[in-house]
Protein backbone atom coordinates (compact mmCIF):
# COMPACT_ATOMS: atom_id res chain seq x y z
CA UNK A 1 0.00 0.00 0.00
CA UNK A 2 1.33 3.17 -1.06
CA UNK A 3 2.12 5.97 2.06
CA UNK A 4 -1.25 8.32 0.97
CA UNK A 5 -3.51 5.24 0.71
CA UNK A 6 -2.30 4.08 4.36
CA UNK A 7 -2.40 7.41 5.50
CA UNK A 8 -6.24 7.93 4.26
CA UNK A 9 -7.34 4.34 5.57
CA UNK A 10 -5.95 5.05 9.34
CA UNK A 11 -7.35 8.43 9.31
CA UNK A 12 -10.57 7.01 8.52
CA UNK A 13 -10.25 3.93 11.40
CA UNK A 14 -9.03 6.18 14.24
CA UNK A 15 -11.53 9.05 13.07
CA UNK A 16 -12.36 10.96 16.21
CA UNK A 17 -10.05 8.93 18.40
CA UNK A 18 -8.28 9.82 21.40
CA UNK A 19 -4.84 9.30 23.09
CA UNK A 20 -5.53 7.87 26.74
CA UNK A 21 -3.06 6.17 29.17
CA UNK A 22 -3.56 2.59 27.89
CA UNK A 23 -1.53 3.62 24.90
CA UNK A 24 1.48 4.55 27.14
CA UNK A 25 1.03 1.12 29.44
CA UNK A 26 3.07 -1.49 27.53
CA UNK A 27 -0.13 -3.47 26.77
CA UNK A 28 -2.58 -4.27 24.40
CA UNK A 29 -3.56 -0.80 23.35
CA UNK A 30 0.28 0.08 23.21
CA UNK A 31 0.58 -2.40 20.79
CA UNK A 32 -2.39 -1.91 18.76
CA UNK A 33 -1.08 1.83 18.04
CA UNK A 34 2.31 0.42 17.55
CA UNK A 35 1.08 -2.44 15.05
CA UNK A 36 -1.48 -0.60 13.47
CA UNK A 37 -0.44 3.22 13.20
CA UNK A 38 3.86 3.37 13.99
CA UNK A 39 5.27 0.52 12.13
CA UNK A 40 2.98 0.44 8.97
CA UNK A 41 3.55 4.38 8.80
CA UNK A 42 7.67 3.98 9.52
CA UNK A 43 7.49 0.88 7.33
CA UNK A 44 9.24 -1.38 9.96
CA UNK A 45 7.55 -4.54 8.43
CA UNK A 46 9.24 -7.39 9.41
CA UNK A 47 9.70 -10.15 12.66
CA UNK A 48 8.22 -9.77 15.93
CA UNK A 49 9.19 -6.33 18.11
CA UNK A 50 12.64 -6.95 20.20
CA UNK A 51 14.25 -4.71 22.53
CA UNK A 52 16.38 -3.23 20.39
CA UNK A 53 16.80 -2.99 16.50
CA UNK A 54 19.88 -4.86 14.92
CA UNK A 55 20.83 -3.58 11.63
CA UNK A 56 22.95 -4.80 9.44
CA UNK A 57 25.01 -1.60 8.00
CA UNK A 58 27.17 -4.03 5.51
CA UNK A 59 30.66 -3.13 4.83
CA UNK A 60 30.99 0.95 5.83
CA UNK A 61 34.65 1.07 5.39
CA UNK A 62 36.88 2.75 8.08
CA UNK A 63 35.87 5.61 9.86
CA UNK A 64 33.54 6.70 12.63
CA UNK A 65 30.00 6.29 14.18
CA UNK A 66 28.29 9.70 15.00
CA UNK A 67 25.75 9.96 17.02
CA UNK A 68 23.31 12.84 18.57
CA UNK A 69 19.75 13.37 20.20
CA UNK A 70 17.34 16.44 20.00
CA UNK A 71 14.04 16.56 21.44
CA UNK A 72 11.22 18.55 19.92
CA UNK A 73 8.85 20.25 21.94
CA UNK A 74 7.63 23.31 19.33
CA UNK A 75 4.11 25.36 19.73
CA UNK A 76 2.05 24.66 17.46
CA UNK A 77 2.54 20.98 16.09
CA UNK A 78 1.44 22.53 12.62
CA UNK A 79 3.05 25.55 11.18
CA UNK A 80 3.61 27.20 7.94
CA UNK A 81 6.13 25.47 6.16
CA UNK A 82 5.78 22.28 8.39
CA UNK A 83 5.34 20.28 11.66
CA UNK A 84 6.99 18.76 15.02
CA UNK A 85 6.90 15.35 12.79
CA UNK A 86 9.16 17.18 9.91
CA UNK A 87 11.59 19.15 12.78
CA UNK A 88 11.81 16.07 14.51
CA UNK A 89 13.74 14.05 11.27
CA UNK A 90 15.27 16.82 9.73
CA UNK A 91 17.03 18.56 13.09
CA UNK A 92 18.49 14.86 13.74
CA UNK A 93 19.71 13.93 10.50
CA UNK A 94 21.20 18.31 10.29
CA UNK A 95 23.09 17.38 13.01
CA UNK A 96 24.58 14.01 11.48
CA UNK A 97 25.09 16.06 8.05
CA UNK A 98 26.78 19.12 9.45
CA UNK A 99 29.36 16.87 11.57
CA UNK A 100 30.02 14.94 7.71
CA UNK A 101 28.27 12.14 8.74
CA UNK A 102 26.40 10.31 6.38
CA UNK A 103 23.01 9.89 8.01
CA UNK A 104 21.68 6.02 8.48
CA UNK A 105 19.36 5.34 11.15
CA UNK A 106 16.97 7.04 13.36
CA UNK A 107 14.96 6.26 16.80
CA UNK A 108 11.44 8.04 17.38
CA UNK A 109 10.37 8.38 21.43
CA UNK A 110 6.73 9.71 21.49
CA UNK A 111 5.70 11.13 24.42
CA UNK A 112 2.03 12.14 23.98
CA UNK A 113 -0.73 13.54 26.26
CA UNK A 114 -3.50 12.18 27.28
CA UNK A 115 -6.48 13.49 24.59
CA UNK A 116 -4.17 13.90 22.19
CA UNK A 117 -6.19 13.21 18.55
CA UNK A 118 -4.59 10.02 17.35
CA UNK A 119 -5.53 11.73 13.50
CA UNK A 120 -2.81 14.57 15.06
CA UNK A 121 -0.53 11.90 15.72
CA UNK A 122 -0.99 9.48 12.47
CA UNK A 123 -0.69 13.52 10.79
CA UNK A 124 2.44 13.90 12.79
CA UNK A 125 4.19 10.39 12.10
CA UNK A 126 3.45 10.84 8.56
CA UNK A 127 5.47 13.55 8.04
CA UNK A 128 8.22 11.86 9.80
CA UNK A 129 8.01 9.21 7.47
CA UNK A 130 8.05 11.40 4.62
CA UNK A 131 10.75 13.89 5.54
CA UNK A 132 13.11 10.50 6.81
CA UNK A 133 12.39 8.84 3.02
CA UNK A 134 13.47 12.37 1.43
CA UNK A 135 16.68 11.96 4.02
CA UNK A 136 17.43 8.71 3.22
CA UNK A 137 17.37 7.70 6.50
CA UNK A 138 15.10 5.06 8.68
CA UNK A 139 13.36 4.91 11.52
CA UNK A 140 13.97 1.70 13.28
CA UNK A 141 13.44 1.31 17.07
CA UNK A 142 11.15 3.71 19.21
CA UNK A 143 8.83 4.37 22.27
CA UNK A 144 5.82 5.48 23.39
CA UNK A 145 4.73 7.14 26.73
CA UNK A 146 1.40 8.99 27.85
CA UNK A 147 1.43 11.56 30.31
CA UNK A 148 -1.71 12.29 32.20
CA UNK A 149 -4.08 15.31 30.33
CA UNK A 150 -2.38 18.51 31.55
CA UNK A 151 0.98 17.05 31.87
CA UNK A 152 2.06 17.99 28.56
CA UNK A 153 1.30 19.82 25.96
CA UNK A 154 -0.13 17.40 22.86
CA UNK A 155 2.95 15.90 22.11
CA UNK A 156 6.70 15.77 22.46
CA UNK A 157 9.04 13.48 20.29
CA UNK A 158 12.45 12.91 20.69
CA UNK A 159 15.00 11.21 17.87
CA UNK A 160 18.62 10.36 17.79
CA UNK A 161 20.15 9.45 14.99
CA UNK A 162 23.73 7.61 14.01
CA UNK A 163 25.51 8.05 11.21
CA UNK A 164 28.97 6.88 9.50
CA UNK A 165 31.73 9.68 9.11
CA UNK A 166 34.16 8.12 6.47
CA UNK A 167 37.98 8.04 7.33
CA UNK A 168 39.00 11.05 4.99
CA UNK A 169 36.01 13.25 6.13
CA UNK A 170 37.78 15.63 9.26
CA UNK A 171 35.85 18.74 9.45
CA UNK A 172 34.71 20.56 12.74
CA UNK A 173 36.04 23.83 14.67
CA UNK A 174 39.50 22.29 15.10
CA UNK A 175 39.96 22.98 11.48
CA UNK A 176 39.04 26.50 11.13
CA UNK A 177 42.31 28.77 10.20
CA UNK A 178 42.47 32.86 9.79
CA UNK A 179 41.53 33.77 6.25
CA UNK A 180 38.81 31.19 5.97
CA UNK A 181 35.18 32.30 4.47
CA UNK A 182 32.12 32.16 6.30
CA UNK A 183 29.41 31.03 3.79
CA UNK A 184 25.71 30.82 4.80
CA UNK A 185 23.31 28.50 3.13
CA UNK A 186 20.68 30.81 2.69
CA UNK A 187 17.99 33.47 3.94
CA UNK A 188 17.52 33.81 7.72
CA UNK A 189 15.09 33.83 10.37
CA UNK A 190 12.25 32.00 8.41
CA UNK A 191 11.45 29.62 10.73
CA UNK A 192 11.51 31.81 14.15
CA UNK A 193 8.82 34.15 12.23
CA UNK A 194 6.84 31.11 11.04
CA UNK A 195 6.16 29.93 14.62
CA UNK A 196 5.40 33.34 15.81
CA UNK A 197 3.05 34.37 13.53
CA UNK A 198 1.79 30.33 13.80
CA UNK A 199 0.92 31.15 17.49
CA UNK A 200 -1.39 33.83 16.42
CA UNK A 201 -0.87 35.85 19.43
CA UNK A 202 0.26 38.62 17.22
CA UNK A 203 -1.87 41.23 14.71
CA UNK A 204 0.54 39.72 12.11
CA UNK A 205 -0.67 38.22 8.70
CA UNK A 206 2.18 36.81 6.68
CA UNK A 207 2.99 34.49 4.12
CA UNK A 208 6.35 33.16 5.74
CA UNK A 209 6.62 29.62 5.74
CA UNK A 210 9.26 27.54 7.69
CA UNK A 211 12.60 26.77 5.97
CA UNK A 212 12.70 23.15 7.64
CA UNK A 213 14.67 20.77 5.08
CA UNK A 214 17.39 18.65 5.05
CA UNK A 215 20.77 19.55 4.73
CA UNK A 216 21.98 16.32 3.58
CA UNK A 217 22.22 16.70 -0.34
CA UNK A 218 23.80 20.38 0.60
CA UNK A 219 26.69 18.98 2.48
CA UNK A 220 27.58 16.18 0.40
CA UNK A 221 28.28 18.34 -2.32
CA UNK A 222 30.35 20.79 -0.47
CA UNK A 223 32.26 18.16 1.23
CA UNK A 224 32.72 16.82 -2.31
CA UNK A 225 34.05 20.15 -3.62
CA UNK A 226 36.67 20.21 -0.78
CA UNK A 227 37.77 22.67 1.93
CA UNK A 228 35.38 22.22 3.98
CA UNK A 229 36.76 23.31 7.60
CA UNK A 230 33.63 23.17 9.81
CA UNK A 231 29.83 22.88 9.55
CA UNK A 232 27.09 23.61 11.76
CA UNK A 233 23.62 24.19 10.82
CA UNK A 234 22.07 27.04 11.95
CA UNK A 235 19.28 26.68 14.06
CA UNK A 236 17.66 27.78 17.46
CA UNK A 237 19.75 30.73 18.94
CA UNK A 238 20.34 31.27 15.13
CA UNK A 239 23.24 32.71 13.30
CA UNK A 240 24.75 35.04 16.13
CA UNK A 241 24.88 31.51 18.47
CA UNK A 242 26.62 29.79 15.77
CA UNK A 243 29.36 32.32 14.68
CA UNK A 244 29.62 32.63 18.51
CA UNK A 245 30.33 28.98 18.70
CA UNK A 246 32.94 29.00 15.97
CA UNK A 247 34.90 31.94 17.44
CA UNK A 248 35.13 30.60 20.96
CA UNK A 249 36.15 27.02 19.73
CA UNK A 250 39.10 28.16 17.04
CA UNK A 251 40.19 31.27 19.78
CA UNK A 252 39.55 33.50 16.34
CA UNK A 253 37.66 36.39 15.55
CA UNK A 254 34.72 35.98 12.95
CA UNK A 255 34.43 39.43 10.76
CA UNK A 256 30.76 39.70 9.71
CA UNK A 257 29.37 42.14 7.09
CA UNK A 258 26.13 43.08 7.73
CA UNK A 259 24.93 43.72 4.47
CA UNK A 260 25.65 40.26 2.43
CA UNK A 261 23.67 38.00 4.98
CA UNK A 262 20.28 37.09 2.88
CA UNK A 263 17.37 38.33 4.79
CA UNK A 264 13.78 37.77 3.46
CA UNK A 265 11.85 41.41 3.36
CA UNK A 266 9.44 39.75 5.15
CA UNK A 267 11.39 38.52 7.84
CA UNK A 268 13.11 41.93 7.84
CA UNK A 269 9.48 43.40 8.18
CA UNK A 270 8.71 41.35 11.01
CA UNK A 271 11.77 41.76 12.95
CA UNK A 272 11.47 45.81 13.05
CA UNK A 273 7.70 45.91 14.28
CA UNK A 274 8.45 43.47 16.90
CA UNK A 275 12.12 44.82 17.84
CA UNK A 276 13.84 41.43 17.18
CA UNK A 277 17.24 40.27 16.28
CA UNK A 278 17.58 38.48 12.77
CA UNK A 279 21.32 37.03 13.94
CA UNK A 280 19.32 35.00 17.22
CA UNK A 281 15.87 34.30 15.25
CA UNK A 282 15.75 30.26 14.67
CA UNK A 283 16.03 28.56 11.11
CA UNK A 284 15.60 24.83 10.37
CA UNK A 285 17.11 24.07 7.33
CA UNK A 286 20.52 26.35 6.88
CA UNK A 287 24.29 25.96 7.97
CA UNK A 288 27.39 27.79 8.60
CA UNK A 289 30.81 27.01 6.61
CA UNK A 290 33.84 27.93 7.14
CA UNK A 291 35.69 27.07 4.13
CA UNK A 292 39.45 27.58 2.84
CA UNK A 293 39.88 30.97 1.16
CA UNK A 294 41.09 29.18 -2.53
CA UNK A 295 38.19 26.68 -2.43
CA UNK A 296 35.68 29.37 -1.22
CA UNK A 297 34.22 30.18 -5.02
CA UNK A 298 33.72 26.33 -5.96
CA UNK A 299 32.04 25.41 -2.72
CA UNK A 300 29.91 28.10 -3.00
CA UNK A 301 28.92 27.29 -6.51
CA UNK A 302 28.37 23.86 -5.29
CA UNK A 303 26.01 25.16 -2.68
CA UNK A 304 24.40 27.43 -5.05
CA UNK A 305 23.53 24.63 -7.59
CA UNK A 306 20.77 23.04 -5.31
CA UNK A 307 17.79 24.77 -4.20
CA UNK A 308 18.37 24.48 -0.57
CA UNK A 309 21.99 26.53 -1.56
CA UNK A 310 20.21 28.28 -4.22
CA UNK A 311 20.79 32.35 -2.19
CA UNK A 312 24.14 30.78 -0.30
CA UNK A 313 26.36 33.68 0.31
CA UNK A 314 29.72 34.73 1.73
CA UNK A 315 28.88 36.54 4.89
CA UNK A 316 32.52 37.43 6.01
CA UNK A 317 35.94 35.96 7.01
CA UNK A 318 37.39 34.64 9.75
CA UNK A 319 40.75 36.85 11.25
CA UNK A 320 43.38 36.59 13.59
CA UNK A 321 41.84 39.60 15.32
CA UNK A 322 39.22 39.91 18.03
CA UNK A 323 40.01 36.31 19.09
CA UNK A 324 36.97 34.53 20.57
CA UNK A 325 34.40 37.81 19.45
CA UNK A 326 32.46 37.99 16.54
CA UNK A 327 32.27 41.33 15.38
CA UNK A 328 29.70 42.62 12.50
CA UNK A 329 30.27 45.50 10.22
CA UNK A 330 26.51 47.06 9.88
CA UNK A 331 25.24 48.64 6.67
CA UNK A 332 26.17 52.01 7.87
CA UNK A 333 29.83 50.87 8.05
CA UNK A 334 30.15 51.08 11.78
CA UNK A 335 31.03 48.15 13.58
CA UNK A 336 29.34 46.18 16.84
CA UNK A 337 29.96 42.76 18.83
CA UNK A 338 27.41 40.12 18.58
CA UNK A 339 26.98 38.94 21.84
CA UNK A 340 26.38 34.77 22.82
CA UNK A 341 22.11 35.02 23.24
CA UNK A 342 21.47 35.51 26.99
CA UNK A 343 18.04 34.05 27.62
CA UNK A 344 15.59 32.43 25.47
CA UNK A 345 14.67 35.08 22.87
CA UNK A 346 11.39 32.60 21.82
CA UNK A 347 10.42 29.46 23.93
CA UNK A 348 9.43 26.30 22.31
CA UNK A 349 10.84 26.80 18.77
CA UNK A 350 12.13 23.49 18.00
MG1 LIG B 1 23.19 21.59 15.34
Amino acid sequence: MDMATLWEQLKRDWAGKAIHLGHGAGGKQMDELIRRIITPLFDMTGGPLEDAARLDVGDLGPGRLAMTTDSYVVSPLRFPGGSIGHLAVNGTVNDLAVSGAQPLYLSCGLIMEEGLPIETLIDVLADMAEAARTAGVRIVTGDTKVVERGHGDGLFINTAGVGWVPQDVDIGIHRIRAGDKLILSGPLGEHGAAILIARGELALESDIQSDCQPLKRLVEAMLETGGVHALRDVTRGGLGSVANEFAEGSGLGLMIDEATIPVPPEVHGFCDVLGLDVFYLANEGKLLAAVAPEAADAVLAAMRALPEGAQAAVIGEVVEDHAGRVVVRTEFGSHRILDKLVGEQLPRIC
